[in-house]
């Protein structure tokens, strides 16, 4: 494992069998996670972006251990110095980490249980790890409300009373509970609007520099990734395929996928909005269960050389200092970034 890293994913496989015919049989596997690598920093806020279905709220999964990897290791560094690979362990082993590795959910309307008033919301972690109860409990609530903003006299009332961005609010204070190290927030910002989106990011950068926490940010919305993030990692069909920090990233892609996504980042500067070209991808995403040869990304690359790209699947190098990228010809390309201003459009 690497001496600077807070957790490190080595070679994250996650397939789910895909079943067909009249005996429900497996016909298949669709490989979600297909040899994801990365590493997190203490104290930094990792981006994790794909479209849709590209595997990376699967990944933050595993890392949680909501789901049992198929293979690959999971390697996080306790607070005294000690690594414990999280893959093999079982539900009780894992209870430890579960206080240490906490998850915001992307939607704060079905996250939260409707009959449950805040207190019981925010202090259920608590009275599960028999932390406290009664007014001690109470008093950490109200502690916990008044940190993400919200006043501790609503704690009585229930998720319906509150807006989407309260909603939020309340469960971030839910993941705090615990005084996590590493925190995933799982398209935590996506459901909000844009105005209420840029005060949780704001709260949750203010929460990350008061309780020194770590992030692993997984979205889709670049320039949601831009705000917030130190580095980001590029995920395409249950692969990473570039990893690097957030202004190396957007100001010089290696990747020919990284290149198509930022050319659809919103630029608010007219002058750069004019010169700007989208790069329209042809085809569709690939099916994971079925996914093609070589470089997963060929059919739609526009670099593709049809030949090596169609039969070598490329590993995932450094390029330069901190740069991963896997793409075969990433040093010989020559790719456009975008100038990234840092807010929200
Ligand atoms: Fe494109 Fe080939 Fe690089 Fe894949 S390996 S991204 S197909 S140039």
């Amino acid at each position: 494992m690497r001496s600077d890293a807070m957790l490190e994913v080595q070679n994250l496989k996650m397939h789910f069998p895909v079943y067909g015919g009249f005996f429900r049989r497996v016909v298949g596997h669709v490989k979600a996670v297909d040899g994801v690598n990365l590493f997190i920093c203490p104290g930094e806020t990792l981006g994790l972006v794909g479209e849709s279905g590209c595997g990376k709220t699967t990944t933050g999964r595993c890392i949680i251990r909501a789901y049992k990897p198929l293979d690959g290791q999971i390697l996080y560094r306790r607070a005294d110095g000690s690594v414990v690979d999280l893959a093999p362990l079982d539900d009780q082993s894992l209870r430890p980490y579960h206080r240490e590795i906490r998850l915001i959910f992307q939607d704060p309307y079905s996250s939260l249980n409707p009959r449950m008033p805040v207190v019981d919301l925010v202090g259920e972690p608590l009275k599960v790890n028999k932390i406290a109860t009664g007014k001690e409990l109470e008093d950490r609530v109200a502690e916990l409300l008044r940190r993400v903003g919200l006043r501790p006299e609503y704690m009585k009332r229930y998720p319906h009373a509150f807006s989407g961005g309260e909603r939020q609010r309340i469960g971030i204070a839910r993941a705090l509970s615990l005084n996590p190290r590493l925190v995933i927030c799982d398209e935590a910002v996506s459901a909000l609007d844009v105005s209420v989106r840029a005060q949780i990011l704001n709260l949750l950068e203010d929460l990350q520099a008061e309780f020194n926490l770590t992030y692993l940010f997984i979205a889709h919305d670049l320039s949601v990734v831009e705000y917030i993030c130190d580095r980001v990692a590029v995920m395409y069909v249950g692969k990473l395929v570039e990893l690097a920090s957030t202004d190396e990233l957007f100001a010089q892609p290696q990747h020919p996928y990284t290149e198509a996504l930022l050319s659809a980042v919103p630029q608010p500067d007219p002058l750069i909005r004019d010169q700007k070209q989208r790069i329209v991808l042809g085809g569709e995403v690939p099916d994971p269960a079925n996914p093609p040869s070589g470089c997963y990304f060929h059919p739609r690359c526009r670099y593709s050389d049809g030949a090596r790209c169609m039969n070598e699947t490329p590993a995932l190098r450094e390029t330069t200092p901190l740069h991963f990228v896997a793409c075969h010809y990433a040093e010989k390309l020559s790719l456009r970034g975008v100038i990234a201003p840092r807010i929200l459009a």
